[in-house]
């Protein structure tokens, strides 16, 4: 088994949907740290599990200096914001999505577990 980890940062705005007072319903920004995690049994023709640049690309592209609100059709909260960017990254089980000092969220994708323990 192979894996390949890229960590990335980028900067977004939001304003999360909460069914309680908090400040967080507030327009505001983050620079965050996000990281992917991916694995494969094989590598691709290139001698690869998933090209570090198309997996900064991909992030970038829908989030790096974005209202994530407009970007996304849901709420986005840190959580769901690691479990999308690991539904469209090709072979990803695993994302870090540090969005404050202090304040991570993690996702990983259902029966990949055990891989998320050694990566
Ligand atoms: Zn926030």
């Amino acid at each position: 088994m192979y894996f390949v980890s890229k960590r990335l940062e980028i900067s977004f705005a939001h304003r999360l949907s909460l069914d309680y007072e908090s400040k967080c319903t507030r327009l505001h920004g983050h620079n965050a740290i996000v990281t992917v995690f991916c694995c494969s049994r094989e590598l691709d023709r290139n001698g690869m599990v998933t090209d570090f640049s198309s997996i900064s690309q991909i992030v970038k592209d829908s989030l790096d200096h974005n209202f994530a609100n407009d970007a996304m059709e849901f709420n986005p909260t840190a959580e769901n914001l690691a479990r999308w960017i690991c539904g469209q990254v090709p072979n990803c089980y695993k994302v870090m999505f540090q969005e404050s000092e202090g304040n991570v969220a993690v996702y990983v994708k259902a029966g990949f577990e055990d891989a998320a323990k050694i990566l």
